[in-house]
C-alpha cells in the first residue's frame, strides 16, 4: 500500500470501476452515434446501448426502465425534480416540504422555489439524524404537493425510513421524492416497497464516471414534471439535450456490478468501517459517531473528537497523504461548522472537531489501520496540545 494516496472520501466521488471503463471506451471511438439519430446504424447502436444501460439503472431500484430520466448528475435531478413538479402540478396547491439534513442541491433548491413564491417546510430531525414521522404529518396540508427526504445523507450516511415516509406520503396523496444518491447501490431500495414517486441517481458516488445521473419518475400512477430545459424534447420532453452515451453506458455497467455485488460488499465495506471505528473509539476515549450508528450505509462514519479541531484533523491527515472531509458540508475552507451536524444538535465546537470519513471497495484493512493510527497519533497530539 502507498501511503501516499489513502483514499477514505469515497461520499464525495469514488474511483470508476475498471470495468465501468472498459464498457464505455467504445462508445467514444467506434460507436460514437447520437442515439436520438434514427435514420442509421450508428444512432441505433447507441439507442441500443443506451436502453441496456436503462434496463440495469431501473432494476437497482426496482424500475421499469420507461420510469428512468438520464441527467447530468443528481444535482440535476434533484433540481428536475423538485422545481419539475411544483410547476406540473401548481393548480394542486404550492408546498413542499423538506428536511434540514438535506445536500444543498436539495436546501438551495428549496430555497430558489421559496424566492419564486412556493411555500416550504423544512424539517428538524432528532439527535440521530432521523426525522419525526409525526412532525411530517403534521406538516402536511391540503396545499402541500411534495415530500423530498434523502434516503442517505452525505455527511453522516444515515438512511431515513423512506417506507415510513412513503406510506405517509400515499395516505395523505401527496408526492415523495427521495434524493438517494448515497443510498443508491449500497442498500437495497425498492421504489415499490418504498412508495417513492421520484428517485435521484447520481454515477459518480457508484463507481461509475462523473457528470451522468438519472430522475426516476413513476409512470403508474403517472407523476408529472415541466421541463426545465428547452430543447429536442429528448427523455419523453423531461429533459431535452444529446444523451452523454458513454456516461450513461458507464452508469449502467455500474449499476449492474453494484447489483451483483450489494450483499457482499455491504458487508465487507461495513467490517472496515466497523473496525476504524472500534480502533478510533478505544483510543480517543471522548470520541462519539455522529448519527444513528444502526441506521445507515456501510462505508460512511462521521466521528466527533471533541477537543480537536476538525480543520487541523483534515489538514495533518492530508499532509500524510489521507484524504478525508471535515464535517463542514462539503468545502474544507469553510469556516462554517456543518448545517447537517448542527441540525441533529451538536454544539459548534463539536461540530468542529467531527471528521467523516467514507469507505468504498477499493479500501483495505491495510488502509484502515494506517489511517486509525494517524488519527489516533494526531487527535493525541492535538489534546497535549490544548493541555499545556
Ligand atoms: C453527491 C451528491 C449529490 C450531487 O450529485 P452530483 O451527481 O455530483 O450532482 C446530491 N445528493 C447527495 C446526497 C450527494 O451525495
Amino acid at each position: 500500500m502507498s501511503p501516499s494516496a489513502v483514499y477514505f472520501d469515497n461520499a464525495a466521488t469514488t474511483r470508476v470501476d475498471p470495468h465501468v471503463v472498459d464498457t464505455m471506451l467504445p462508445y467514444f471511438t467506434s460507436d460514437y452515434g447520437n442515439a436520438a439519430s434514427r435514420a442509421h446504424i450508428f444512432g441505433w447502436a447507441a439507442e441500443a446501448a443506451v436502453t441496456d444501460a436503462r434496463r440495469a439503472i431501473a432494476a437497482l431500484i426496482g424500475a421499469d426502465e420507461r420510469e428512468i430520466v438520464f441527467t447530468s448528475g443528481a444535482t440535476e435531478s434533484n433540481n428536475l425534480a423538485l422545481k419539475g413538479v411544483m410547476e406540473a402540478y401548481a393548480d394542486r396547491g404550492d408546498h413542499l416540504v423538506t428536511v434540514a439534513t438535506e445536500h444543498p442541491s436539495i436546501a438551495d433548491t428549496a430555497t430558489a422555489l421559496q424566492r419564486a413564491g412556493k411555500r416550504v417546510t423544512t424539517l428538524g430531525v432528532d439527535r440521530s439524524g432521523l426525522v419525526d414521522l409525526n412532525a411530517l404529518r403534521d406538516a402536511i396540508s391540503g396545499r402541500t404537493v411534495l415530500v423530498s427526504v434523502m434516503a442517505a445523507n452525505n455527511e453522516t450516511g444515515v438512511l431515513q425510513n423512506l417506507d415510513a415516509i412513503g406510506t405517509i406520503c400515499r395516505e395523505r396523496h401527496v408526492l415523495f421524492h427521495t434524493d438517494a444518491t448515497q443510498a443508491a447501490g449500497k442498500v437495497p431500495l425498492d421504489i415499490e416497497l418504498l412508495h417513492v414517486d421520484l428517485m435521484s441517481l447520481s454515477a459518480h458516488k457508484i463507481y461509475g464516471p462523473k457528470g451522468v445521473g438519472a430522475l426516476f419518475v413513476r409512470r403508474e400512477p403517472r407523476v408529472r414534471v415541466a421541463a426545465q430545459m428547452d430543447g429536442g424534447g429528448h427523455e419523453r420532453g423531461m429533459r431535452s439535450g444529446t444523451l452523454n452515451v458513454p456516461g450513461i453506458v458507464g452508469f449502467g455497467a455500474a449499476c449492474a456490478i453494484c447489483a451483483e455485488s450489494l450483499a457482499a460488499e455491504s458487508q465487507s465495506v461495513a467490517a472496515l468501517r466497523d473496525r476504524l471505528e472500534a480502533a478510533l473509539m478505544e483510543a480517543c476515549p471522548r470520541s462519539f459517531v455522529n448519527g444513528d450508528a444502526k441506521n445507515r450505509v456501510p462505508g460512511i462514519t462521521n466521528i466527533a473528537f471533541p477537543g480537536a479541531d476538525g480543520g487541523q484533523l483534515l489538514k495533518q491527515l492530508t499532509e500524510r497523504g489521507i484524504t478525508v472531509s471535515s464535517g463542514s458540508a462539503c468545502s474544507s475552507t469553510s469556516l462554517e461548522p456543518s448545517r447537517v451536524l448542527r441540525a441533529l444538535g451538536l454544539s459548534e465546537a463539536d461540530a468542529r472537531s467531527s471528521l467523516r470519513l467514507s469507505l468504498g471497495r477499493f479500501n483495505t484493512a491495510a488502509e484502515v489501520d494506517f489511517v486509525a493510527a494517524a488519527v489516533i497519533d494526531i487527535v493525541r497530539s492535538s489534546a497535549r496540545g490544548t493541555a499545556s
